[in-house]
């Protein structure tokens, strides 16, 4: 399949300011029956605890002001879930900060071990006993730069699991595979290696992000009916492997350089379910915009 490319003005200005119109609470269950899931990506970024405190700090504030545009409560299905995947010694100081907006953290990875001579790793136990809820699993940055293979995901994805978090999976194709025409085959090849002997009952925890890693970070976001059709497709791989239910009920991000502009168009498809958004979460003001949808 194709996709159609639709170049977004990647140069927006980091002192810019979205405006929000005050709609009331949105009951997006009522469309879809998934609850809607906004994710950001921090990646390795911002350069200090300071900038980073700022940054959670500034959201917070934001989200105050808007108070009433947007239901934000994790545990609310009726609200937008809301997820800050701050670098790991940021975690705690952000967690104290966005908990009181409703807003969750995550690990942006973790190991599959448990514990031992792994330097530079990170355990699932860890993550969790700082509160974390979401860890990502598979971004295409792992696979690329860090070798991260499907066998070393799966591991991982299980490995969240075992500790009582939400794995994030990332899947998508390359430039080159887009070229090629097969988003369809590359997509349900991670998505059936990366979930190899995940049950069904833990599937309720498992989030997928269709990225496409041609998107990530470039400016180019897929048009949003092309993203739709891939999620639709990957709900029919999730009904080769588990059944219909697992297929509806799975909630399905798109992400590859989401930003306000952008993102009613894509949060008005059927079948995406909500973004993990990169470099567009560094700016307060943008990322509040986004998780604030019309
Ligand atoms: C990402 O890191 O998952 C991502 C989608 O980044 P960006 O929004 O910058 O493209």
């Amino acid at each position: 399949m194709k996709l159609s490319i639709a170049l977004i003005a990647s140069a927006l200005s980091s002192a810019s300011a979205f405006t929000t119109v005050n709609n009331g609470p949105r009951f997006i269950t009522e469309l879809n029956m998934r609850q809607p899931i906004m994710a950001g990506n921090w990646k390795m970024n911002p350069a200090t605890e300071a900038d980073a405190l700022n940054l959670a700090n500034g959201f917070c504030a934001l989200l105050n002001e808007m108070q009433g545009a947007c239901a934000i409560d994790s545990d609310n299905p009726d609200c937008t879930e809301v997820v800050l995947f701050p670098p790991f010694p940021f975690i705690s100081k952000v967690k104290d900060i966005v908990q009181k907006n409703g807003i969750d953290v995550g690990a942006q990875g973790v190991y599959y071990e448990d514990k031992g001579a792994f330097t530079c790793s990170v355990a699932a136990s860890m993550v969790k006993s700082v509160g974390c809820e979401y860890v990502l699993c598979g971004h295409s940055e792992r696979r690329a730069l860090f070798s991260d293979s499907d066998v070393n995901i799966n591991s991982k994805v299980k490995k969240v699991l075992e500790f009582g978090m939400k794995p994030i999976l990332c899947v998508g194709e390359t430039q080159d595979e887009y070229d090629l025409g097969i988003t369809q085959e590359v997509c349900a090849m991670q998505v059936s290696k990366d979930l190899a002997g995940v049950s069904k009952k833990d599937m309720k925890d498992v989030v997928i992000a269709y990225e496409p890693v041609w998107a990530i970070g470039t400016g180019l976001v897929c048009d949003a009916d092309a993203a739709n059709e891939v999620h639709k497709f990957i709900r029919t791989v999730l009904a080769k492997m588990y059944d219909d239910e697992v297929a509806q009920s799975t909630r399905i991000q798109y992400g590859g350089s989401v930003t306000p502009e952008s993102v009613d168009g894509l949060m008005a498809m059927s079948d995406i379910d909500g973004c993990l958004v990169g470099g567009a979460s560094l700016f307060a003001d943008k990322f509040a915009r986004i998780v604030n949808f019309d």
